[in-house]
């Protein structure tokens, strides 16, 4: 991997010139990750054209020495000021920064302790735009979160039982997570049962689940830093004709995004396709959300898939397929796969089943 890091590393510093800067700030955790490798929750980058150098904290001095191949500093106090003292040693007149990012606090910081003619730059999105493309290696990581979500799936959904509260079926779904080898859930665990499941980000409560009630599951692991996501609807006894219906309608939304996704297609006409066909089933007014994000070192990352973005897809990227329709009163269906972007099409890394499982 530390090949790889060095090569990201040398691409934002091969880019700098383009953005008129000397020099680039990286202090998000996630991108600073995707540069160095590094898992620790306090370090920045500093990439200058001919050289890039890693700041962090006494307690990850270790650490960072076992994971980052780049020149590193160990700062005794805050990051910053010995950031600011680099550059004021250096021939930095523009700095960029991660606008997103930076604190308040932060920038203040900066600020204070640089030469007056050194020049802070807001930056969006660069490197955003490089972590939207996924090496092999990362559509691997990607792969094996996903494997372990799912197994991890199937592991609890053996063990659901009407009776079972919610809060005891997502803590059971994290359990197995974490036996299967992921560090942690990629996001809270969603378990709304009934008609709790029509609140798209409900979080699991002491309610019990009953026969014939919607379960809806979203749940994601981190492995290795990479995540997973994947929304499956379990039914406790016979659905009726109304769920069934529902249920088709989104599945059929959710192929047919599916099938939209290749090189060069955008991401709103991915959504577009979804909608088309809850709108022929007059369920587009109840698909309150997007289509779907990309997803890599976040659970959300570029592109997002939804009507007004226009990112045209390529290859390696790696996005979440997720329509679904909420009813008030009534309950929520989502379908949710990982897919990674070919270069001929799509694959879905996602090995789980996508009919309604029936309790
Ligand atoms: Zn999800
Ligand atoms: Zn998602």
């Amino acid at each position: 991997m530390n090949d790889e890091f060095e090569q990201r590393r040398r691409l934002i510093g091969a880019g700098l010139e383009n953005r008129e800067l000397d020099a680039m700030l990286v202090t998000s955790p996630a991108s600073v990750r995707y540069l160095t490798g590094f898992t620790g929750s306090n370090g920045a980058v500093l990439v200058l054209p001919g050289e890039r150098i890693f700041f962090t904290d006494p307690r990850y001095g270790i650490q960072s020495s076992r994971e980052v191949s780049c020149r590193t500093q160990v700062c005794k106090g805050p990051i910053l000021p010995t950031v600011a003292a680099v550059v004021a040693g250096s021939r930095i007149r523009r700095l960029g920064f991660e606008r997103a990012h930076l604190s308040y606090d932060g920038f203040d910081l900066l600020r204070a302790n640089m030469p007056v003619n050194t020049s802070l730059e807001p930056v969006s999105g660069w490197l955003e735009a490089h972590r939207m493309l996924k090496s092999e290696t990362e559509i691997e990581l990607i792969r094996r979160s996903v494997e372990t979500n799912s197994k991890a799936f199937e592991l609890a959904a053996r063990r659901v039982r009407p009776g079972m509260r919610e809060r005891d079926l997502a803590a059971e779904i994290d359990h197995q997570m974490r036996r299967l080898g992921a560090e942690k859930p990629a996001f809270e665990t969603i378990v709304a049962a009934g008609e709790r499941s029509a609140l798209p980000h409900a979080h699991p409560t002491g309610a019990v689940l009953k026969p014939r009630q919607l379960v809806l599951i979203d749940m994601g692991a981190f492995q290795e830093g990479y995540a997973s996501d994947m929304t499956r609807m379990l039914f406790l006894g016979a659905p009726g004709a109304q769920v069934k219906r529902l249920y088709r309608a989104v599945l059929e939304a959710q192929l047919a995004a599916i099938d939209a996704v290749r090189p060069g297609v955008t991401t709103a006409r991915v959504d577009r396709q979804a909608r088309n066909v809850l709108k022929a089933y007059k369920l587009d007014r109840a698909f309150v959300h997007s289509t779907g994000h990309g997803l890599g070192l976040e659970i959300h990352e570029l592109p997002r898939i939804g009507k007004k973005d226009k990112t045209p897809l390529a290859a390696g990227m790696a996005i979440t397929i997720e329509p679904g329709v909420y009813l008030e009163g009534v309950g929520g269906i989502r379908i949710e796969d990982t897919v990674v972007v070919t270069a001929t099409g799509c694959e879905v890394l996602t090995p789980t089943g996508k009919e309604l499982r029936v309790l």
